[in-house]
């Protein structure tokens, strides 16, 4: 496995397992065979209702708490400072942890700001190891670190071959927010799975474009949590760190960027009205 280093100094595997859209009763054996695999770091929500599955698989895994790299996020509904912190509290009961190594904020709506001070408490506290964001456009992000303590560890946004973020990237990096990417299949839209060039890159190197994805990730400096509930797909979205793209390969990748999210946008709002109805519990 490789790390990368967070703005805390704390080690984030670069490769982690996502559970989104899992439900609860099949997370447990989903994330048993994602820890059997390898994956170490295992990303999950509030509003995703399956932590209760991840911290069972967690628990009857045996592996210790130290080895292991967690991320959860509060839902936009817990607004204000004592919200968040009851929030925080009830994930961690759900995932039957001590702490979370990273806590992130879900979306950038609603009273982000107290949001943010209660997230800052929880990593002073050390209930959680590191804070961070998720969906926040480069302008929210900045604004959140100007008018706050903390420098989010992570902005944990979309991030596809059809969706690079290379502004966004670089804005995040020269502030020391690590870039994490959700959605690195887009969840096979736009065909994905069976894109040509990636297909032919995949076929040089005797991989699949499952693979060639998370390696093109991963040699950006890109935090990849790839999602699957098959097995022998979890077993090969980890093996991932026997071959190199080259610098052409990746130069070729970048053509397929169309600069436009294969979801939507968080600053339409009509998405923002739609999201902000969804409740977590
Ligand atoms: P994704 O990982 O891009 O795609 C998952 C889809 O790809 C599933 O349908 C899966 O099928 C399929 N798949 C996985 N590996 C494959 C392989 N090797 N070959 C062929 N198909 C494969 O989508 P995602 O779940 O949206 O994103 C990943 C994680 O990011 C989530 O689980 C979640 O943790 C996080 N996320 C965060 C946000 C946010 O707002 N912060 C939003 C979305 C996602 P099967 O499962 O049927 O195998």
């Amino acid at each position: 496995m490789q790390y990368i280093t967070l703005n805390t100094g704390a080690e984030m595997p670069i490769l982690g397992f996502g559970v989104y859209q899992i439900p609860n009763d099949q997370t447990q054996p989903a994330v048993e065979a994602a820890l059997e695999v390898g994956y170490r770091s295992i990303d999950t929500a509030a509003v995703y209702r399956n932590e209760v599955g991840v911290g069972r698989a967690i628990a009857s895994s045996g592996i210790s708490r130290d080895e292991l790299f967690i991320t959860t996020k509060l839902w936009r509904q817990a607004r204000g400072e004592d919200n968040t912190l009851r929030a925080c509290e009830a994930s961690l009961d759900r995932l039957g942890l001590e702490y979370v190594d990273l806590y992130l904020i879900h979306q950038p709506f609603g009273d982000v700001y107290a949001q943010w001070r209660a997230m800052e408490r929880l990593y002073r506290e050390g209930r959680v190891r590191a804070i961070g964001v998720s969906n926040f456009h480069s302008d929210r992000l900045v604004d959140l670190i100007l008018n706050n303590e903390v420098v989010p560890a992570v902005n944990q946004i979309e991030l596809n071959p059809f969706h690079q973020q290379v502004a966004a990237s670089d804005l995040m990096r020269s502030e020391g927010v690590q870039v994490e990417s959700w959605g690195p299949f887009a969840e096979g839209r736009n065909d994905l799975f069976n894109n040509p060039l990636l297909a032919a890159i995949g076929r040089t190197h005797g991989k699949s474009i499952a693979q060639v994805v998370l390696r093109w990730l991963i040699q950006r400096d890109v935090v990849a949590i790839p999602k699957s509930v098959t097995p022998a797909r979890i077993a090969e979205n980890f093996e991932v760190f026997d071959f190199e793209l080259s610098p052409e390969e990746l130069a070729q990748i970048s053509s397929l960027d169309q600069g436009v999210t294969q979801f939507f946008d968080h600053r339409d709002p009509k998405v923002v009205r739609r999201i902000s109805a969804i409740r977590s519990e």
